[in-house]
C-alpha cells in the first residue's frame, strides 16, 4: 500500500478491505465518508509453517495511520481471532470508541492486559438492535449465528444508502442459546432497499448447509458412552458452544475435566461468564 492515502473526495463512500479478501483471516474494513472513517473488525491471521519465528500477522496499518484523527470508531461483528486479534495493535492509532457484543468485548479485555492497553473505558457494549451514530453513519447490529456466541451483522447507514456488513455467519435455526438470526430484520431491510451487502463465508464455494451445532451432541454422547479411558477433544478456543456441550456432558458422564493450551485456559477465564450464562 502507498504511503500516501489521498483524502476521501467530497460526498464519496469509499469502503477499503484492508485484509480478509481472498485469504483466511486478517478481516478489517475501512469504510469513509468526507472527515469520517470508521473501522470494522481488526483481525489477525495465523502464520503458514513456512514462517518461521511469525507468531501472528496484523492487517497493513498505513490506510488507518494515513486517515489519523478522522478515525472515529472501531466496531466489532464477533470475538473470532482472525476479527479482533489486531485490536490491541489498531487501538493506539485512533482515539474513538470500540463498539462490540459483550462476549467480544469480553474476549478483547484479557488482550489489553496483555498489551498493557489501559483503554477499558473505550470499550462500549452493545446489543442487537441497537443503533450507534458516528458522524455521517448510524449503525444497527443485528443478531446474526455463527459457531461461536454473541455475533452480528451491522447495518450502517450512510449519506447514500445502507450498506450490510454480515460478519461471519452460519444461519443455525437451532441455535445453542437459543439467540436466534433475526432474519425478519434482513427482510425488513430487503424490502426497504439495501445499496450494497458485504457477505463472506469460508465455505462459500461449497454447496449444502452447515449442520447446526446442536447435532454434535448426540455424537459426543456417543463416545462418552462407548469410551473407557479418557477422552481429549480438539477444539478452537472461542468455541464456547463447543466447550459448553462438552462441559455438560461431562457432568452427566461423571467425568473430570482438564483444559490445556494457552488460548483455552485464558479464554475459559474470559469467556467463562458468558458461557454460564446460559
Ligand atoms: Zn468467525
Amino acid at each position: 500500500m502507498n504511503q500516501s492515502v489521498p483524502d476521501v473526495s467530497p460526498a464519496t463512500l469509499e469502503v477499503v478491505p484492508l485484509g480478509g479478501v481472498g485469504e483466511f483471516g486478517m478481516n478489517m474494513m475501512a469504510v469513509s465518508w468526507e472527515d469520517t472513517t470508521i473501522l470494522i473488525d481488526a483481525g489477525v491471521m495465523f502464520p503458514e509453517p513456512d514462517q518461521l519465528g511469525v507468531d501472528l500477522i496484523i492487517p497493513d496499518m498505513t490506510y488507518v495511520e494515513a486517515r489519523g484523527d478522522k478515525v472515529k470508531a472501531l466496531v466489532l461483528t464477533h470475538g473470532h481471532e482472525d476479527h479482533i486479534g489486531a485490536v490491541p495493535h489498531v487501538l493506539p492509532l485512533f482515539d474513538g470508541p470500540v463498539y462490540g457484543t459483550a462476549m467480544t468485548l469480553a474476549l478483547i479485555e484479557p488482550k489489553l492486559q496483555e498489551h498493557e492497553i489501559d483503554a477499558k473505558d473505550r470499550l462500549k457494549r452493545v446489543k442487537p438492535r441497537d443503533r450507534v451514530t458516528i458522524g455521517p453513519f448510524t449503525i444497527e447490529f443485528v443478531r446474526v449465528t455463527h459457531s461461536m456466541p454473541d455475533c452480528v451483522a451491522l447495518v450502517i447507514t450512510t449519506p447514500v444508502g445502507v450498506m450490510i456488513h454480515t460478519g461471519d455467519f452460519k444461519i443455525d435455526q437451532t441455535p445453542i442459546d437459543g439467540e436466534h438470526f433475526d432474519l425478519h430484520r434482513f427482510a425488513e431491510l430487503g424490502a426497504q432497499g439495501v445499496l450494497v451487502l458485504f457477505a463472506d463465508s469460508t465455505n462459500i464455494d461449497r454447496r449444502g448447509f452447515t449442520g447446526p451445532e446442536i447435532e454434535v451432541i448426540d455424537a459426543f454422547e456417543e463416545l462418552f458412552t462407548s469410551t473407557q479411558g479418557k477422552l481429549v477433544v480438539a477444539t478452537f478456543s472461542s468455541s464456547i458452544y463447543r466447550m459448553q456441550v462438552l462441559i455438560d456432558l461431562a457432568v452427566q458422564f461423571d467425568r473430570k475435566v482438564a483444559f490445556v493450551g494457552r488460548s483455552i485456559v485464558a479464554g475459559r477465564a474470559a469467556g467463562g461468564a458468558a458461557a454460564h450464562r446460559r
